[in-house]
């Protein structure tokens, strides 16, 4: 246990988290977790209610405080989320040819955000996500949806590009995905669409094929949820389209969104969607 905690405040401080409390009063922190806590020089929180910006870690008993904590712009938190994340080598993609750090991309306070899997080879030469084909497709199914790209918030589960565009591996989202739930937490968008398999699967952490996901809503951290096809697998299989579009509608409705009218849209859909 000792280990276990002395393990997991590491893993705190390399996200960038060093606001961390021990959860002792009142409360069982074992004699070898107390060790590891006072060694790891933790202060003991004393009133243990935690903030909507705190996390419980069950595990080993600790309260972990986020920097963006208390800073009320979105702009702001996400610039700090962001810093936390500096020139990442927390996993292996550092060293396997990513250009750059992909991190989010539109409204830091928008309603409706999109999260993709990881970045391909467009997205880690500009560091944005979603610029490649599939962000062109991603782009008119939003128009679709009679709003622009800058009125949603789109970032992805991992933030470097997986070699060969590769799918990424559970390490690289597992130490990942922690930055994008903190996005998530700063932009509270009403609704989420995950994209593809790997956005839903580590969002809803199920195993569910995304058959079963799609058409129906998830609790996501206080946001609705739903999940689609990807884009780049609506480029492979472009009859797909008109099931993904099916929940997008759900997505509308939900929203109050109304496509835009024929002739405003003809001209920009007549691409890739
Ligand atoms: N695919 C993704 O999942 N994300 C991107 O940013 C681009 C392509």
């Amino acid at each position: 246990m000792k280990e276990a905690l002395a393990a997991r405040v590491r893993y705190y401080r390399e996200m960038g988290i060093y606001d961390l409390y021990r959860r002792d009063v009142g409360s069982a922190l074992s004699l070898d977790q107390a060790s590891a806590a006072s060694e790891a020089n933790l202060p003991s929180q004393d009133s243990f209610a935690p903030h909507p910006e705190e996390e419980r870690d069950a595990d080993v008993n600790l309260v972990v405080v986020k920097a963006e904590k208390n800073v009320a712009d979105p702009v702001a938190a996400l610039r700090l989320i962001r810093e936390d994340i500096g020139d990442c080598t927390r996993c292996k993609l550092h060293q396997q040819g990513r250009k750059q750090i992909v991190f989010g991309v539109g409204d830091p306070r928008a309603e409706l955000m999109f999260v993709g899997e990881a970045p391909g080879a467009d997205e880690d030469q500009q560091g944005e996500p979603f610029v490649g084909r599939a962000g062109q497709l991603l782009n008119n199914m939003i128009k679709a949806m009679g709003i622009s790209r800058e009125q949603v918030y789109i970032a992805n589960v991992v933030k470097c590009r997986p070699p060969s565009n590769r799918t990424p591996e559970r390490d690289e989202c597992d130490t990942c995905s922690p930055f994008l739930m903190r996005q998530i937490a700063v932009v509270q968008p009403k609704v989420i669409v995950a994209l593809g398999a790997v956005a839903a699967k580590n969002l809803l952490a199920v195993q569910s094929s995304l058959g079963d996901l799609r058409g129906r809503w998830f609790e996501y951290r206080g946001c609705k949820l739903a999940v689609t096809y990807h884009p780049a697998f609506l480029l492979r299989d472009p009859r797909q389209k008109a099931e993904a579009w099916k929940d997008l509608q759900m997505v509308m409705k939900e929203l109050g969104l109304k496509p835009p009218a024929k002739s405003e849209s003809k001209t920009e859909t007549n691409g890739e969607a």
